[in-house]
């Protein structure tokens, strides 16, 4: 995950351990998170929710109650309970009713200046106590070399977790290049479709994960049969549900990823902007969509994961209002006001497959608000007959993690 603070890029990466975690750093979780949920109760009832405010009422009473624990951990633990605060809050105002907050997961962080890491052997020294400090050798693989051995990241928070250990990597957010090309896309259930624009030549491109849907609808089954056969206890039902959901986002999840990075090394190496429509405030239209209120969220996920990769490589991301982008012809401009299948047929001749039709327009649109710089698209040079796949289920089954392949996998 990545956030983006003052032009300021966080990554955060996770290590394994070599070996289990070491008794006394499993005791730091456990006062951790007690002294975590005491700071989210004192909050609560003196109705602060910022980390200086709390270590102003809570600090002399916690000092006594751990008196052990190291200092800047403890206020870190004022800083997640803060954070904790702030969500909670946001929850009542918007009226979703939420109950007292309360950190259930073993977990704890660390501020930089509180832990080190020596990036080339993976060895954290984190203290305990004064004078008091535990080793963890990280399993350092190809992936994490990458990060460890970028001089120009820097290093961030760490949060120990009873199976794992995430090191937030820092960077100043790198200045995106000029582009040279253009991937214009259109987001779709089952796909992103588009066009992509160099010099004069403009082709179709095509992202293809079919299983997303299949996934979901699967899990929305199982979810649907789950609630009926538990109907006598609610509490296990919705346990049983929770779990499902969990599986289906990491399923997706990993897709999805896949498919952002296919379309990153594109337009990494050809230098091209990408241009997304803006997904917010889009709605399910049909009711049978709004049964199933998940099916946006992959679509939203997607994007998510496209920008902030693209951030952190410094490729050029355009957003771009889609309003009638399905609809209108980008020769002539008319607008179709019928639903139309798979071809976009205009009267003026113009014809074109929905879907790339709708990321031509969003091209358009950019180019005509002057986002797209000195580039220029020509509708009449498109080639019909060729098509770049930048991604294709056959690319996922080959690396599925977890060993189940293809799509309807057994779990
Ligand atoms: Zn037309």
């Amino acid at each position: 995950m990545a956030v983006v603070t003052d032009e300021m890029l966080v990554k955060g990466v996770a290590f394994r351990l070599e070996s289990d975690l070491p008794s006394d750093a499993k005791l730091l979780l456990e006062d951790f998170r007690l002294a975590v949920n005491n700071s989210i109760r004192a909050g609560l009832q003196a109705r602060v929710t910022s980390r200086n405010a709390l270590v102003r009422i809570a600090y002399k009473d916690f000092r006594e109650q751990h008196p052990r624990m190291y200092a800047q951990h403890l206020v870190s633990a004022f800083e997640v309970a803060g954070n904790v605060l702030k969500n909670h809050r946001r929850s009542v105002r918007k009226g979703v009713t939420c109950r007292i907050p309360y950190v259930k997961r073993l977990l704890m962080k660390a501020e930089n200046q509180a832990y080190k890491l020596d990036r080339r052997s993976g060895v954290i020294d984190l203290p305990i106590r004064a004078g008091y400090h535990v080793e963890l050798r990280l399993v350092v693989s190809q992936y994490h070399r990458k990060y460890l051995d970028d001089m120009t990241l820097s290093l961030g928070s760490l949060t120990v977790l009873p199976n794992r250990i995430i090191v937030a990597f820092r960077r100043d957010a790198p200045k995106p290049f000029v582009p040279e090309s253009v991937l214009s896309l259109d987001t779709n259930e089952r796909s992103l479709d588009g066009v992509f624009v160099e010099g004069d030549a403009a082709r179709a491109v095509k992202a293809d994960f079919p299983e997303v849907a299949i996934i979901q609808q699967l899990h929305h089954d199982r979810r649907k049969r789950l609630q009926k056969k538990k109907a006598y206890d609610r509490r296990i039902s919705r346990n049983l549900c929770r779990r499902e959901g969990t599986r289906e986002r990491h399923r997706i999840d990993y897709r999805l990823h896949e498919v952002a990075n296919s379309v990153l090394r594109f337009a990494e190496e050809r230098r091209s902007v990408i241009v997304l429509e803006d997904l917010k405030g889009m709605k399910p239209k049909r009711s049978k969509e709004l049964n199933r209120r998940l099916s946006m969220w992959p679509r939203r996920k997607l994007h998510q994961i496209i920008e902030y990769k693209a951030q952190w490589r410094g490729i050029p991301v355009l957003k771009v209002d889609p309003r009638n982008s399905s609809r209108t012809c980008p020769i002539c401009g008319r607008i179709q006001y019928s639903r139309m299948g798979a071809e976009f047929k205009c009267e003026c001749g113009w014809h074109m497959d929905r879907h790339i039709n709708a990321s031509i327009n969003l091209l358009q649109t950019a180019i005509s608000r002057g986002m797209a710089g000195g580039l220029r698209f020509d509708p009449g040079a498109f080639q019909h007959d060729v098509m770049m796949i930048l991604y294709e289920p056959a690319m996922a089954a080959r690396s599925e993690p977890n060993g189940t392949s293809g799509i309807v996998g057994v779990t």
